[in-house]
């Protein structure tokens, strides 16, 4: 069975940074299972794994734009620092946040007494990536998997979150982003961090 549309592969895989450094790999958390052609891993990854079968092993050295994307200038404030909750607030810190009419999540790159310098680009946004994969298996995705655009195996538990967004899988609440949106319609443009993400 090939890699397509609508198919759950398995894989092993290495990513580096264009100097070598590891920035991820499945060694840690075991191979990842993902949904094919729903934008689960980042485009150029989805391409280079098209019509691969299990034991195919591929390189492939992605730019931003078919990575995370180019790092984006405007997504780096400085915040004071009574916006964000009590306690200590140290860089590497990462808050869910509205942030030009998008709830994202704001990694701290800077701080002091008084301010908060944030970042709300993807952390590997403007890197080109270098990924070594090897296909572990492939099989058909399930009728609810292919509803929810992800797979539901690999975790254990049907209800979970994600490091960038969270979900609850209640498909009445399709548009629930935007009604977020639509409630803080008038600050685009006016950063506000909401809670502490979930730690990595
Ligand atoms: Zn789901």
């Amino acid at each position: 069975m090939q890699i397509e549309n609508a198919k759950v592969a398995t894989i092993d895989y290495t990513l580096t940074d264009d100097k070598g450094e590891i920035l991820d790999t499945s060694e840690e958390d075991g191979p990842l299972n993902y949904l094919h052609g729903y934008g689960n891993v980042v485009p150029g990854l989805e391409n280079a794994l098209e019509g691969k079968t299990v034991g195919d092993s591929i390189q492939a050295t992605l730019p931003p734009a078919e990575g995370y994307g180019e790092h984006d200038e405007k997504l780096v404030e400085v915040l004071p620092r009574n916006k964000f909750p009590d306690g200590e607030i140290e860089v590497g810190m990462r808050f869910h946040g509205q942030s030009h009419g998008a709830r994202r999540v704001l990694t701290v790159v800077a701080v002091d007494e008084t301010k908060v310098t944030v970042d709300g680009n993807h952390p590997l946004a403007g890197k080109i990536l270098k990924f070594d994969v090897t296909v572990r298996g492939v099989r058909d995705a399930t009728e609810e998997e292919l509803e929810h655009g992800h797979v539901h195996d690999g975790d254990g538990h049907h209800h979970h979150d994600h490091d960038d967004h969270d979900h609850d899988h209640d498909h009445d609440d399709e548009d629930e982003d935007e009604d977020e949106d639509e409630d803080d319609g008038d600050t685009e443009g006016e950063t506000a961090p909401e809670g502490e993400a979930e730690k990595k």
